[in-house]
């Protein structure tokens, strides 16, 4: 049929008709053509903080509130996750839950600064894209994990800090509260008892805060519990994503403006869907130097370790080797979940689809 004379035609024609079949197959929907299985199942795991916890100090009432509140938090992010939500959706949810939760150190329950404010550190970020937003110092944003996703979401940076980060939150319509909406009597008091240690100067007790008590409050339980008290979520959705988000008031008595590891992308707060998403919990001045979060996720990515290896390797060796305290939960596109941590005790708690859910406090427990 195609002589020699017409070849040159027959040729364009076979040309033309692969051309066809080629477009063809890439505008064919996603489930016939070749596209990456996605992973299908969710994971999300927690931490409330990590520090001097001990059982034998803790109170049995004080014990069960903690654990109701992880639980709280875990089956709202579980939630956004099971309803085919976002990973950073659930990311979210959680930690609003615990920002909201006077027991930790993040939103309403806060530290106080040796300046008598509350000053507050978060981080967001999403492992598909990398992209990450954080803000640091924050003094009036009901929600600073929110913040943290509209400086992502709606501004051209990733990290902002102070007044500038304030005057953000309102451009960006989020809820604002008096300072005030986060003193907790407890918190103040123990600003007070630590002050007085230092010999530092006492503030004057926060304007639009409560009367102080005629007694000091009972301790609900030891103040070095309360060293940190962080709160962090890392989760998987059912499209392979993770992400990762901290939330803190930082460290007790801070002064000069100091923030922690948490809002700092890489120390406190990592995600990338190459290796793992990250939240840190501990005392920020280590983790901002090691780069934990990202330091973990490395080991994954480039040295091939499993997820637990890896923080076990970066929390328990190179930390430690710096007399760090703290600790991480982690988690994979692939759905390996770990957490560990070199203190006496983690809030923490975990949930895979279709699992248990999982919570621990001390460190003898799973
Ligand atoms: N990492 C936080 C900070 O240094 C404190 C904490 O985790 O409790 O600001």
């Amino acid at each position: 049929m195609c002589g020699p004379r017409v070849f040159p035609i027959c040729r364009i024609l076979i040309c033309r008709i692969l051309f066809c079949l080629a477009v063809a197959l890439t505008a064919m929907p996603e489930s016939t053509a070749q596209q990456p299985a996605a992973h299908g199942h969710w994971a999300i795991m927690l931490h409330g903080g990590a520090g001097v916890i001990e059982r034998a100090t803790m109170k049995p009432e004080t014990e069960a509130a903690y654990r109701a509140s992880l639980k709280q938090a875990l089956e709202a992010g579980a939630a956004v996750l099971d309803r085919g939500g976002s990973s950073l959706d659930a990311v979210e949810a959680a930690i609003r839950i615990l920002e909201d939760d006077p027991l930790f150190n993040a939103g309403r329950g806060a530290v106080f600064a040796a300046d008598g404010s509350n000053q507050l550190d978060a981080a967001i970020m999403d492992g598909a894209t990398l992209r990450a937003g954080a803000v640091a110092d924050v003094t009036r944003t009901r929600h600073p994990i929110s913040l943290a996703r509209a400086v992502m979401e709606k501004s051209p940076h990733v990290f902002l800090v102070g007044k500038g980060a304030d005057a953000f939150s309102v451009y960006a319509g989020l809820e604002q509260v008096d300072p005030s909406f986060f003193f907790t009597e407890r918190r103040w008091q123990s600003l007070i008892k630590q002050l007085k240690q230092e010999g530092l100067p006492i503030p004057p007790r926060p304007a639009g805060a409560p009367a102080a008590p005629q007694v000091p409050i009972a301790e609900i339980e030891p103040a070095e519990a309360h060293k940190f008290g962080t709160v962090g979520v890392v989760a998987l959705d059912r499209n392979g994503n993770i992400a990762a988000g901290t939330s803190t008031g930082g460290t007790q008595a801070k002064r000069w403006g100091r923030v922690g590891d948490s809002p700092v992308i890489g120390a406190g707060t990592y995600a990338s869907n190459q290796s793992c998403a990250v939240s840190a919990t501990g005392v920020g001045e280590y983790f901002i130097r090691l780069t934990v979060a990202r330091e973990v996720c490395a080991l994954v990515q480039y040295k091939g370790l499993k997820l637990q290896q890896a923080a076990d390797e970066v929390i328990h060796k190179e930390l430690a080797a710096l007399h760090g305290d703290g600790g991480v939960i982690a988690i994979t596109p692939d759905g390996q979940m770990a957490w560990s941590f070199n203190t006496p005790g983690m809030y923490r708690a975990r949930l895979a689809e279709g699992g248990k859910i999982e919570i621990g406090i001390y460190n003898d427990e799973p």
